[in-house]
């Protein structure tokens, strides 16, 4: 669905997620890059900017440059902000279709999906909303259109309202608002006519059945795919007929999707559905959550974000800090960082947040650490001494031998891990000694 625009942030992100602490330069640097990303999107540029400004300013605040994860921070402000462009200060209310039969005005140009979303949305009212639905074509221009309508409420089983040759567009919606109430449906459903570009013809004409109809939503929808057209081409029937909501459809390609991003900073609509294939199922609520997460690429960061706020307390990760800062590493400090990958259930993850230690999250990952050798590690940690776990520098072979029994390990699997911690010390050793500008330090501020 966004696709480039996903690859573009997605790169952005990546460098500043493996970044450990972030001056106000980096995000600048990162932001910059995000919108051009956004304009590359067809974002439209006071959409863009504000974007940019917003995040920026939200990242480099005292609380995300302080924080243990600034780079994972910075991701996450700007999905939340995201979500925000998408979908404004609310979501959208359901579709107001009580007070049958209830009406609902499907407009948009020529070529847009109209008429395929006009059924797409039957469909989903049918089974999912159990409403008995009525749809009428009103292109008495092309009566191939309303063919069209005629076989897709076949094969979906909603009822169209039978073509009457010679009549007029508001004669249709009246017949079709009369029959909608002797038939007892809960919804009926006007395809307006649509036309190549904007004309008065056509808006006459559909303001002309929006007064017969009364709608209770007049859904537009445009192509997805035309980027900042679409959100044109919103604003202009908003002014003329009045929207209640955008449908997008097409979003199944890898359009640039910036579309998604302005329509609702620039027209103040909500997008309520958007289109996903030929097919009558393809079609899907709005749900900027979703969308944001499928911009980023990057749900999984999201979450492990708001999942380390819990598990990892800052103090606690501060006092750690401390330690290494002095380039203290010994067993016990290997046992936490071990214990906490396993909470955070996954390998390397939360090295791969902390400042400094994503060096040491690959080192873990070279030698092979899976969930299964990080418990068996644990294991022979456990199998040590308070003392020795203080002074790993103590292990002789008598020693080594029994604790390698003692966990029922082999002593080479001891050596192995030896030989991690010792790496681990020599990196915060190294990290600590970079001085005020290191890393650690840095992170620390
Ligand atoms: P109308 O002229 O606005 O009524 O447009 P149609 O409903 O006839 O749709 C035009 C073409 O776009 C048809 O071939 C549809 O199958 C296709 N189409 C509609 N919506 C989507 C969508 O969400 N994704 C894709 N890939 N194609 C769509």
């Amino acid at each position: 669905m966004f696709e480039n625009l996903s690859d573009r942030l997605g790169g952005v992100f990546d460098r500043l997620t493996k970044q450990g602490a972030l001056t106000e330069d980096d995000v600048t640097a990162a932001m910059r890059e995000v919108r051009v990303a956004l304009l590359e999107a067809d974002v439209s540029l006071p959409v863009a900017r504000s974007f940019v400004k917003t995040v920026t300013s939200k990242a480099t605040g005292a609380s995300v440059t302080k924080s243990i994860t600034p780079g994972q921070q910075v991701v996450k402000i700007v999905h939340d902000e995201l979500i925000k462009v998408l979908q404004g200060d609310d979501a959208p209310d359901a579709l107001r279709i009580d007070n049958p039969p209830a009406p609902i005005l499907m407009v948009g140009l020529q070529g847009s999906g109209k008429t395929t979303t006009t059924a797409k949305l039957a469909l989903r009212l049918k089974e999912r909303e159990k409403k008995r639905v009525l749809m009428a074509s009103l292109d008495t221009n092309r009566p191939a259109a309303m063919e069209q309508l005629a076989i897709l409420g076949q094969q979906i089983g909603v009822d169209t309202l039978p073509i009457v040759p010679g009549q007029t567009a508001t004669q249709i919606a009246q017949r079709a608002k009369q029959q909608a109430s002797l038939g007892g449906y809960d919804v009926y459903m006007l395809d307006t006519a649509g036309r190549l570009h904007i004309d008065q013809v056509l808006m006459d004409e559909v303001q002309a059945v929006r007064d017969i109809a009364q709608p209770r939503e007049t859904l537009l929808v445009v192509d997805g795919l035309t980027g900042q057209d679409a959100v044109n081409v919103a604003t202009e029937f908003d002014e003329k007929v009045g929207v209640s909501g955008v449908v997008l459809t097409r979003m199944d390609g890898d359009g640039r999707g910036g579309a998604a991003l302005s329509m609702r900073a620039v027209t103040g609509k909500p997008i309520r559905f958007v289109g996903l294939g030929e097919k009558m199922d393809a079609l899907e609520g709005f749900d900027a959550q979703r969308i944001a997460g499928r911009i980023l690429g990057m749900g999984d960061i999201v979450a492990l974000v708001e999942k380390a706020q819990e598990v990892l307390e800052v103090e606690q990760a501060e006092r750690m800090m401390k330690r290494f800062q002095k380039g203290l590493f010994n067993m016990n400090d290997l046992k936490g960082q071990l214990e906490q990958m396993q909470k955070m259930g996954g390998m390397g993850s939360i090295m791969q947040m902390m400042p400094g230690m994503q060096k040491m999250a690959k080192q873990a990952e070279a030698a092979g650490m899976d969930d299964s050798a990080v418990r068996r590690q644990i294991a022979l940690i456990n199998s040590m001494t308070k003392k020795e776990r203080a002074n790993p520098d103590m292990l002789q072979a008598s020693r080594k031998k029994r604790i390698a029994a003692g966990a029922g390990m082999e002593v080479s699997e001891l050596n192995r891990l030896l030989k991690m911690q010792k790496q681990m010390a020599d990196t915060m050793k190294k990290l600590g000694k970079m001085g005020k500008g290191g890393m650690l330090k840095q992170a620390m501020r």
